[in-house]
């Protein structure tokens, strides 16, 4: 994987708009596994309650933990597999929260060329995305 070390801010905004459409999620399940907090809402919590046939109260109690005031399903001490299965799917995968749903959009990963590099060694959807993009020039 290669560009320059001096690559252009606004070159790697255009690397990342590139990526980003060339994104394919190739089910590694990697970013689930990163360390980190998964929050959610109390409408996220409802609604993945009633999917796995739960009261409110008693998916909080099974699958929730408060961090920093906020309600997370994983935290780095707390089910840090999330609700990964192990064909790397989600269990409530069409009700994740929009964390999940936006990643690999997530301003932190496309900083600079560091934070992009590092996202393309972890997420195989990316460094697809990448290659097919290098092959293309
Ligand atoms: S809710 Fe599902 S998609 Fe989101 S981190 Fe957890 S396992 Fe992954």
């Amino acid at each position: 994987m290669t560009f320059p070390l001096n690559t252009p801010f606004e070159n790697l905004q255009e690397l990342k708009k590139q990526l980003l459409e060339k994104f394919e999620c190739q089910k590694s399940g990697n970013c689930c596994r990163r360390e980190g907090m998964v929050y959610v809402t109390i409408p996220d919590m409802q609604k993945m309650a009633t999917f796995l046939g739960l009261q409110l109260n008693a998916f909080i109690q099974q699958f929730c933990k408060r961090e920093n005031g906020w309600y997370v399903v994983a935290s780095p001490t707390h089910r840090p597999n999330c609700f990964l299965k192990d064909d790397n799917t989600c269990s409530v995968y069409a009700l994740r929260p929009k964390s999940c749903k936006d990643y690999p959009n997530w301003p932190e990963l496309w900083e600079n060329r560091e934070s992009i590099l590092a996202e393309l060694s972890m997420c195989p959807g990316l460094k697809k995305a990448f290659d097919r993009i290098s092959a293309s020039k």
